[in-house]
C-alpha cells in the first residue's frame, strides 16, 4: 500500500490529502432518472422489463409466493441457520436497548410537552444481489424496523437468473426466519422506485398484489441504487447513500501488524473499490503491516480483487507525527468502520466522534460488526459519518411532540407570547391567545395556594398493600398461625426484651450475628442441614429480606419475574426498587382438576392440561419467558401463596439451571454527563460470561410441607445463585415479631449487606426472635394439627362439591364459585374474615383452630 506522510501537514489542508473514493453519484442520477419515472408511470409492466434487461431474467411473479419463503428455509442447511440464529438474537438485544422513552415535560404549571416516538407506517428494505449476496444485510435491516414497532415491511432483492428468477436463496431463508412474508423480486434502482411509488399486479389465484408505497426506503446497494435513493427522497425518506466500504484502523506501534493486514483485507475483500486505511505514528509498525499484508494477500481467496483495493486511490497508510495527529485524521475522515488498536483503545474510542461505528482493541475486528455483535452493520460512508448515524431503531422511529396546556398554564405565558408575535409583525398570533381570556374580568383567579407534592407518576393510583383488617371473631385471612404463644414462651421474651432494654442507648448489632447462629441452629432441627453464618441473613420479614434481594440484584433497566398466580407483594417490591415487573401467564386459566383429587391446573390453551406442579402454566413457559426477559431475580414461592401447592422438585432443578445464564444483559452502564458540557463514560465491567439469575424460593410455609417432602434448602449447595427465604411469621406463630431470614451463597449474603440501612433489625426484635428461637419446640407444637385440620378442611371443603388445591401449606385455596365476592362478604356478615384473592372465582382460607374452622364451614355452607 502506497505510504502518505502527513507530518508535516496541519489540519486545515488535511481533505484533499486523505484517500477517498472518485464517486459521482450527480451522474448515476442521469441513468437512473428515466428508470424511476418509468416506474412510477408503468408499475409492473416496467419492473418486469428491467428484470430482463439488467437482471437477464424474467421473474415468474414479482411478489414471491409466501411459501416459497418457507420452503427455502427448510432447504438450507442449519450450520447457516443456526449462524443467522445468532445474529438475529444478538442483534434484537442491542437494538431494543435503542428503543427511546416516551417523555412528558410539565414545562410551567399545567402546560405539558409531551416527545411521543413513533414507528413508520411501512418501510421497505433493500437487499443487493450483485458481486455478493447478504443475508446479514436483511438481519440489519429488519431488526432494527421490527424492534422500532413498524407495522409492515417489504423487501426488495433482486431476480436471479440461477434461481428461476426468485432473489438469492440465502436471503429469501433469512426473511423467513425474520418472519417477513412480503418480498419482491426487484433490483437496483427499479426496486427503489418500485417500492417508493408502489405498484400492483395480478397473480394466479386471480388476486391482486398491492405493493403500497413505503415511508422509508432503507438498505445497501450499488451507486445506481444510492442515485435512485437520492431521487426519491421527495415522496420518503431514506437511511443514507451507502457508498463503496471503508475500513480506517487507528494504531500505535505496540498494535498486532499481522491483526491489522487481516483486518484491512477483509473489507477490501467485498469490492475493488474498497478503501483501506491505516493511519499510524509508527514507522515501524508500517514496514510490518506492509509485510504482513504481502503474505496475506497472497494466500486471500479474492485476492485479485483485494491486491486493486489496497493500491487504488481511495486506499493508504497515512503517517502521523504523534497519536494526537493520527487521531485528528480519522475524525476528519470519519470513517464508515473505525478500528482503535492503541494502548488505550477503550478511552480513545470513546472520544472519537466521527465514525459510523468504532471497534476497540484487538479483539474487536470488524467483521464482528459486520454479523454477530449485535450492532448494526449499515453506517454512513464517504466521510458522512461527520453527521449522520448508522442504522439504528431510532432510523424507524419518529418523535411527535404533543402539546396540553391549561388555561391557566397558557394564561401565565401569553404575555412573551403576545411581545414576540408583534415583535414579528404577526400580531393575530397574539389574538389567538388573547381572545381566549377576553371575558374573565380581572384575569384569572390566582393560582392555588397549595403545596404540590412530587408524587411518583407510577405511584400516583396506587393503594397501600393490605388485607382488610377487620375486627371480626374468626380472622382467617393471613395465614397465621391461630396459636398464641404458650405462657412459658412470653415469659421467655418478656424477660429477653427487658434486658435488651436497659441497653437502647445504644444501637442494635446491625449484622445480628447472634440471631444468624441461632437461626442456623433451628434451620439444622427443621432440616437437618447445617448453614455457617454467613449463609444467613436476617430482616424485618421475609418481606424485608426480598427488597433487600431485589435492592441488591434489581433496580432500573432490571427485571424481576414470576409465573401467575404469586404472591402480590413481589410486584411491589419491584415497583419500590424500580425494577421492571414480568408476570409469565397473567389472568391465564385456572382450575381444579376434575377428579377432585385437590390438583389445580392453569394452562395456557385448552390442550395444555399438565398438572398443577406449583408454577402456574407450566415450568416450560417459565423458562421460556426467562430466556426472553433475561431476569435479574425469578420469585418462586414453594409452597405457592394463593395455591398452597409445592412447586415439583425437578422443576425447581430445571429453572435452577436454565437461570445460570438467563440473568441481565450488561447493558447502559456508561454514563454521558452533558450539562457540565463534559461528557464521561464509565465503561462497564468486562464481561465474564453470561449472568445468571437469582432464583429465590420463598418458603414462607416451609415448614407445612409434609413428611418427606424435601425443603429446597437442600439444592443451595450447588447453587450458588440460588436464594432460599424463611420467615418465624407463619408456622413459628410469631408473625407480629417481623423476623425474616435467608440462607444462600456468602457472595450474595455479601451484596445484600451493601443496601441494608444500619441497624435495620431493633435490638428488641432481635432478643425477642433469640428468646422465641430457644423455644423453637414450644412455637412450633401446633404445626403437625395445623397440617392435619387442614386435611380435614380440605375435605369437609371437598364434600361441599367445591376443588381444593392440594397444598403444603397453612391455607387453602377453594372454588371455583360463581359469584366470590358475595361468597366472601356472606361469610363477612356471619363473622369469618377469609381473603379474596387468587385466580377468579377462589378463595384462600387459612387453616384456624378446630373452632374457628367448624364456624368458617358453617358459615360457608350457609353463604353458599
Ligand atoms: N412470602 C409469602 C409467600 C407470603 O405469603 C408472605 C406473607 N403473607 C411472605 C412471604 C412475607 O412474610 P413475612 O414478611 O411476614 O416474613
Amino acid at each position: 500500500m502506497r505510504v502518505i506522510d502527513l507530518r508535516a501537514a496541519d489540519t486545515s489542508g488535511l481533505d484533499s490529502l486523505l484517500p477517498r473514493p472518485e464517486i459521482d453519484i450527480a451522474a448515476a442520477l442521469k441513468t437512473v432518472q428515466p428508470i424511476i419515472e418509468d416506474v412510477r408511470d408503468r408499475g409492473a409492466v416496467a419492473l418486469y422489463e428491467y428484470a430482463e434487461k439488467f437482471d437477464g431474467v424474467r421473474p415468474v411473479h414479482l411478489r414471491v409466493p409466501e411459501d416459497v419463503l418457507q420452503r427455502t428455509l427448510d432447504e438450507q442447511a442449519s450450520v447457516l441457520t443456526a449462524a443467522l440464529e445468532v445474529s438475529i438474537a444478538n442483534t434484537r438485544i442491542s437494538h431494543e436497548s435503542q428503543l427511546p422513552t416516551d417523555l412528558v415535560t410539565e414545562v410551567v404549571p399545567g402546560g405539558f410537552v409531551y416527545q411521543r416516538w413513533v414507528p413508520l407506517t411501512r418501510v421497505g428494505l433493500y437487499v443487493p444481489g450483485g458481486l455478493a449476496v447478504y443475508p446479514s444485510s436483511v438481519v440489519m435491516n429488519v431488526v432494527a424496523a421490527q424492534v422500532a414497532g413498524v407495522d409492515s415491511l417489504v423487501v426488495a432483492s433482486p431476480p436471479q437468473k440461477e434461481f428461476g428468477g426468485l432473489p438469492h436463496p440465502t436471503i429469501l431463508a433469512a426473511c423467513a426466519m425474520l418472519g417477513v412474508k412480503e418480498v419482491i423480486a426487484v433490483g437496483g434502482a427499479q426496486a427503489i422506485a418500485a417500492m417508493a411509488y408502489g405498484f400492483s399486479e395480478e397473480m394466479p389465484d386471480g388476486g391482486t398484489y398491492y405493493c403500497e408505497r413505503v415511508d422509508m426506503v432503507t438498505g445497501p446497494g450499488n451507486i445506481y441504487v444510492a442515485a435512485a435513493k437520492r431521487q426519491v427522497q421527495q415522496v420518503c425518506g431514506i437511511d443514507s447513500e451507502a457508498g463503496t466500504t471503508e475500513i480506517a484502523v487507528l494504531a500505535d506501534q505496540g498494535a498486532n501488524p499481522e491483526y491489522i493486514a487481516a483486518d484491512l483485507i477483509s473489507q477490501a475483500e467485498h469490492d475493488p473499490a474498497a478503501a483501506s486505511i491505516l493511519v499510524t505514528d509508527s514507522e515501524a509498525l508500517i514496514e510490518r503491516v506492509q509485510a504482513a499484508l504481502e503474505l496475506q494477500v497472497q494466500t486471500a481467496h479474492h485476492s485479485e480483487r483485494i491486491a486493486k483495493a489496497l493500491s487504488g486511490p481511495q486506499s493508504g497508510i497515512v503517517l502521523a507525527r504523534d497519536i494526537e495527529q493520527a487521531t485528528r485524521i480519522v475524525e476528519r475522515y470519519g470513517a464508515e468502520h473505525l478500528e482503535v488498536v492503541t494502548k488505550d483503545a477503550l478511552e480513545r474510542s470513546l472520544r472519537i466522534k466521527n465514525a459510523g461505528a468504532i471497534f476497540v482493541g484487538d479483539y474487536s475486528p470488524v467483521p464482528l460488526g459486520d454479523y454477530v455483535a449485535g450492532s448494526n452493520h449499515v453506517l454512513p460512508t464517504g466521510g458522512t459519518a461527520r453527521y449522520s448515524s448508522g442504522l439504528n431503531t431510532t432510523t424507524y422511529l419518529r418523535s411527535v411532540q404533543v402539546i396540553d396546556y391549561s388555561e391557566q398554564a397558557l394564561d401565565s405565558v401569553r404575555g412573551p407570547l403576545v411581545t414576540l408575535a408583534r415583535a414579528e409583525g404577526l400580531p393575530s398570533h397574539g389574538t389567538a391567545a388573547d381572545i381566549r381570556f377576553k371575558d374573565v374580568a380581572g384575569g384569572l383567579p390566582e393560582a392555588s395556594q397549595s403545596v404540590v407534592l412530587p408524587v411518583r407518576d407510577d405511584l400516583r393510583s396506587v393503594q397501600p398493600y393490605g388485607a382488610p383488617q377487620l375486627d371480626v371473631p374468626v380472622r382467617l385471612n393471613v395465614n397465621e398461625n391461630p396459636h398464641p404463644p404458650s405462657d412459658r414462651v412470653v415469659d421467655a421474651i418478656s424477660n429477653a426484651v427487658r434486658a435488651a432494654s436497659s441497653r437502647l442507648n445504644r444501637y442494635a448489632d446491625r449484622d445480628a450475628i447472634e440471631l444468624r447462629d441461632a437461626l442456623a441452629e433451628y434451620l439444622h432441627r427443621e432440616s437437618g442441614m447445617r448453614f455457617a453464618r454467613d449463609r444467613i441473613w436476617a430482616a424485618n420479614g421475609s418481606n424485608e429480606v426480598m427488597i433487600q434481594l431485589l435492592q441488591a440484584f434489581g433496580g432500573p433497566g432490571r427485571t424481576a419475574l414470576a409465573q401467575w398466580p404469586t404472591y402480590s407483594m413481589y410486584e411491589e417490591y419491584a415497583r419500590d426498587t424500580n425494577t421492571n415487573w414480568c408476570l409469565v401467564g397473567e389472568g391465564g386459566e385456572f382450575r381444579i382438576e376434575g377428579d377432585g383429587t385437590g390438583d389445580i391446573s392453569t394452562a395456557d390453551s385448552a390442550d395444555d392440561t399438565s398438572p398443577h406442579s406449583g408454577l402456574g402454566t407450566g415450568i416450560d413457559s417459565l423458562i421460556d419467558a426467562m430466556r426472553r426477559e433475561r431476569p435479574a431475580v425469578v420469585f418462586i414461592p414453594s409452597p405457592n401463596n394463593p395455591s398452597g401447592v409445592a412447586v415439583d422438585r425437578n422443576d425447581l432443578q430445571r429453572v435452577l439451571d436454565a437461570a445460570r445464564t438467563t440473568g441481565p444483559v450488561r447493558r447502559a452502564e456508561s454514563k454521558t454527563g452533558r450539562i457540565s458540557g463534559t461528557v464521561t463514560y464509565t465503561a462497564p465491567t468486562p464481561s465474564d460470561g453470561p449472568r445468571a439469575t437469582i432464583v429465590i424460593v420463598d418458603e414462607a410455609y416451609g415448614e407445612f410441607r409434609d413428611p418427606g417432602q424435601n425443603s429446597a434448602l437442600e439444592l443451595l449447595a450447588d447453587n450458588p445463585h440460588m436464594v432460599v427465604t424463611r420467615t418465624m411469621s407463619k408456622a413459628f406463630a410469631a408473625a407480629g415479631l417481623r423476623v425474616g431470614y435467608m440462607v444462600a451463597s456468602p457472595r450474595i449474603v455479601d451484596e445484600v449487606l451493601k443496601v441494608r440501612l444500619p441497624y435495620h433489625l431493633s435490638s428488641l426484635t432481635q432478643a425477642a426472635a433469640l428468646a422465641a428461637l430457644g423455644q423453637a419446640e414450644a412455637q412450633l407444637a401446633q404445626v403437625e394439627s395445623i397440617r392435619q385440620r387442614r386435611g380435614a378442611v380440605a375435605e369437609s371443603l371437598r364434600r361441599m362439591g367445591l376443588g381444593v388445591a392440594a397444598s403444603s401449606s397453612n391455607f387453602l385455596l377453594f372454588g371455583p364459585l360463581e359469584d366470590r365476592r358475595r361468597v366472601w362478604e356472606g361469610l363477612l356478615e356471619r363473622g369469618v374474615l377469609i381473603r379474596e384473592v387468587g385466580p377468579a372465582g377462589y378463595l384462600r382460607v387459612t387453616v384456624g383452630t378446630d373452632e374457628e374452622n367448624e364456624l368458617f364451614l358453617r358459615a360457608l355452607e350457609e353463604s353458599l
